[in-house]
């Protein structure tokens, strides 16, 4: 464990618990979904000091899915919010400290780095953002006012809700027709609320939608509003290539038009693609040496549990790597050469 200053800025609006003055950890792991936890697993085994600031909602995605049916080793499927459970322990097993505190200011201009949360702040040799990212909205009237009240990004927490009534379900990709499959259990009908006239789903995910007789799709449809008083009742929509408008009657509406990346945090200080992922390497270094990046945020493509998983042990791997080249004496100074001098 190294002693070092705060730097000003963040030392004045610090405050500082018993548990954290003067603790400069190996590592400080943001996020808590499968990159995170699967980090913290494999940094925890190496023996580096490490602190997983886990959020205010941890888990990440998969907290919030029914069952992961393609994580290696669960033949029959896991629930998500267990198999993130089973991550958790695992880290806690190796040593890692876990807070569910969310991160609110970082600084990776000087070392040690430092984040800040609501209740403390923390500093660490190295850091791997692996804060995920978050579902988008439409941005149509009635949809922030009846969100959590009709409109939800959630079937696995609120799909209950609708037995026996009857959903949309808004996007053509894979976590929308999951999530309609899914939503069938419960409700009489499910209509797929689609832009185009082909879905972007995995095929096998089509099939099963298609076979389903609960489930209809309206192509070439854009939702232009989310209708109701108390609750939702409908949804406007248009028709894109006719221009046609129409109401379809619903009790619930679950949106799944695709992520943005939490890296707002970060701007400034970490490269970022034009989509807002963080830009790293096959080694999951970004353009600051001894920060590296895992899982959905660094990840356009993927966004896989076992992807994610993934990430996270190979950034974790290169911490300890980064730790072992640039042990204390050479943390303070500029090592931003870092990637180039220990390229394999
Ligand atoms: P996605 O693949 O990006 O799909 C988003 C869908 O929403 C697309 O069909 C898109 O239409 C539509 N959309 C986007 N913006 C819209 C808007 N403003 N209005 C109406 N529709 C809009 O996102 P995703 O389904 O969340 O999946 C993300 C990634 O996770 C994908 O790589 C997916 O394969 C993966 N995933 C995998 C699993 C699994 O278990 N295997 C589960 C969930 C997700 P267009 O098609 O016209 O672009």
């Amino acid at each position: 464990m190294f002693d070092f200053k705060l730097t000003p800025s963040l030392q004045e609006t610090q405050q500082e618990t018993e548990k954290t003055r003067g603790r400069v950890y190996d590592l400080i792991v943001l996020g808590g979904g499968p990159a995170g936890l699967t980090a913290a697993i494999y940094a925890g085994r190496a023996r580096v000091d490490t602190l997983v600031l886990a959020g205010s909602l941890p888990g990440g995605q998969p907290a919030n899915t029914d069952v992961v049916d393609n994580f290696p080793g669960f033949p029959e499927g896991l629930e998500g919010p267990e198999l993130v459970r089973r991550f958790q322990s695992q880290a806690e097993r190796f040593g890692c400290q876990i807070e569910l505190e969310e991160v609110v200011e970082v600084d990776f201009f000087s070392r040690p780095f430092t984040v800040r949360t609501h209740r403390a702040t923390y500093q660490a040799l190295a850091v791997i953002v692996a804060t995920g990212a978050s579902p988008r909205r439409l941005g149509v009237p009635g949809e922030d006012k009846f969100f959590g009240r009709g409109v939800s990004a959630c079937a696995t927490c609120d799909g209950f809700f609708y037995r026996d009534k009857r959903v949309a379900v808004v996007g053509g990709g894979d976590s929308a027709v999951i999530e309609a499959l899914f939503l069938t259990r419960f409700a009489r009908e499910v209509v797929i609320i689609h832009r185009r006239d082909e879905l972007r789903a995995t095929q096998i995910y089509q099939e099963q939608a298609f076979a389903n007789p609960k489930i209809r799709v309206a192509w070439d449809t854009v939702v232009e509003e989310v209708l109701g008083d108390q609750t939702v009742s409908g949804v406007r929509v248009r028709n894109v290539k006719t221009g046609e408008m129409e109401t379809i009657e619903v009790d619930g509406v679950f949106i799944y038009v695709g992520m943005d990346p939490k890296t707002e945090l970060f701007a400034g200080q970490l490269d970022l693609d034009e989509w807002g992922y963080i830009v790293s390497d096959h080694r999951q270094r970004t353009n600051v040496p001894g920060v590296f990046a895992a899982g959905d945020v660094q990840d356009p493509l993927y966004r896989q549990v076992v992807v994610a998983a993934g990430t996270g042990a190979v950034a974790a791997m290169e911490v300890e790597k980064f730790l072992g080249e640039y042990p204390k004496s050479r943390i303070d100074k500029d090592v931003s050469t870092a990637c180039c001098e220990t390229e394999l």
